[in-house]
């Protein structure tokens, strides 16, 4: 075991400020990695301050880390030192169940104990802590390939942003011929743009915020809808084959189902704290689908960093000191980034 710098929380009400945390030291198949970059994900918010009702402190948030290898364990064959890695939002899974078995880890019949924060270290036998630190102990097979074509910290939010939309994209068919709408414009919202204008459909951005239709338009977006304009949602009737909500707070939901083809079905990645009440009936009406999705598996996380890499595409970042995240907090509660922070994690030493 050994000690190093991290940042977190101590209570669901104080502020995130340094902390010393246990990592463990590397295992036989292990790789130690010195975090570069980590990404702001809205979910280490909720986390942070309890939001979801399971977080234990301390809690060290930050599940989108890209950083290098420093070393390797005697067993480890997929990395060696000086490689650039990241690790997404787990780093474990039982690994022998059927969805573990499928490449599909983030469904583990054993639940959710792999993962990066939130979940259980086996070894340490303590709660996990996240990437908000100065290094990261993970088994080589939860370790991911950073393309070397891509700037290290705007790719650090691929790994959970990125991967959040493009499973889902992908498993529900988008491409060309289809029409696309992507709920909400941050973090999660802005890769759904950049990823299913990237897979060739007609994309379209459903936002609140007026003020962000020109940037929708230039990350793909043909389409910009105001959802509280009923008129302009009303133009979109019946239109979409998919919709992909990355809303983080309590919405009504029935303005956009109405907006689905007959059939069509619309994904839930939004983890609001609070449940979602909505009329059913534009459901009933046109044998509509209301669905869910959670991260990506692996091997799918693999896949997305490489189409990425092979199309150019990471996130719009606002680089922060490690010392602004509170403020950074504030900011993404208010839909004020453009459109994900990222943390330069030498200021962490600073
Ligand atoms: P974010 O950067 O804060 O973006 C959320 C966006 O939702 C905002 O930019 C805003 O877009 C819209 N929004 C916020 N409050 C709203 C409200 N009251 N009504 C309507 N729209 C509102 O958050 P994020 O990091 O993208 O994460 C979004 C959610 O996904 C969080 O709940 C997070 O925990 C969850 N998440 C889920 C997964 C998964 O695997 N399922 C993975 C990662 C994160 P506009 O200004 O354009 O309206
Ligand atoms: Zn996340
Ligand atoms: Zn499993």
């Amino acid at each position: 075991m050994f000690v190093c710098t991290a940042y977190g929380a101590t209570a669901s009400s104080s502020p995130l400020r340094p902390l010393q945390i246990n990592r463990r030291d590397p295992g036989t198949s292990d790789v130690e990695i010195e975090i570069l970059y980590c990404g702001v994900c809205h979910s280490d918010l909720h986390f942070a301050r309890n939001e979801w009702q399971f977080t234990e402190y301390p809690a060290v948030p930050g599940h989108e880390i890209v950083g290098r290898v420093k070393r390797v364990g005697t067993l480890v064959n997929k990395y060696k030192p000086g490689d650039l890695v990241g690790v997404g939002c787990m780093v474990d899974s039982c690994r022998i169940c059927p969805s573990c078995r499928e490449g599909l880890e983030q469904y583990c019949n054993a639940g959710f104990a792999g993962q990066t924060y939130g979940g259980f270290e086996k070894v340490l036998q303590e709660p996990s802590k996240g990437g908000y630190a100065e290094r990261i102990v993970v088994d080589q097979d939860f370790v991911l390939r950073i393309p070397d074509t891509l700037d290290p910290a705007a790719a650090a939010p691929l790994l959970c942003a990125g991967i959040t939309l493009y499973s889902p994209l992908k498993h529900w068919g988008a491409g060309p011929g289809k029409k696309v709408g992507i709920i909400g414009l941050g973090g999660l919202g802005h890769m759904g743009v950049k990823l299913a204008h990237a897979m060739g459909a007609e994309t379209a951005l459903f936002t609140t915020s007026a003020g962000k239709a020109e940037d929708a338009k230039r990350l793909g977006a043909s389409h910009v809808i105001l959802s509280k304009d009923d008129a302009h949602m009303a133009a979109h009737a019946e239109s979409f084959d998919l919709i992909i909500d990355t809303v983080s707070a309590a919405h009504d939901l029935a303005p956009y189902f109405n907006t689905l083809k007959r059939e069509a079905t619309m994904v839930q990645v939004g983890a609001p704290d609070r449940p979602l009440p909505f009329n059913v009936f534009p459901l009933l009406v046109k044998r509509r689908n209301f669905a869910g999705s959670i991260i990506g598996g692996i091997k799918e996380t693999q896949e997305m960093l490489d189409f990425c890499g092979a199309h150019d595409i990471a996130a719009d970042i606002e680089l922060i000191r490690m010392d602004q995240i509170n403020e950074a907090f504030e900011r993404m509660l208010k839909s004020d980034v453009k459109f994900r922070f990222c943390i330069d994690m030498s200021t962490l030493k600073a």
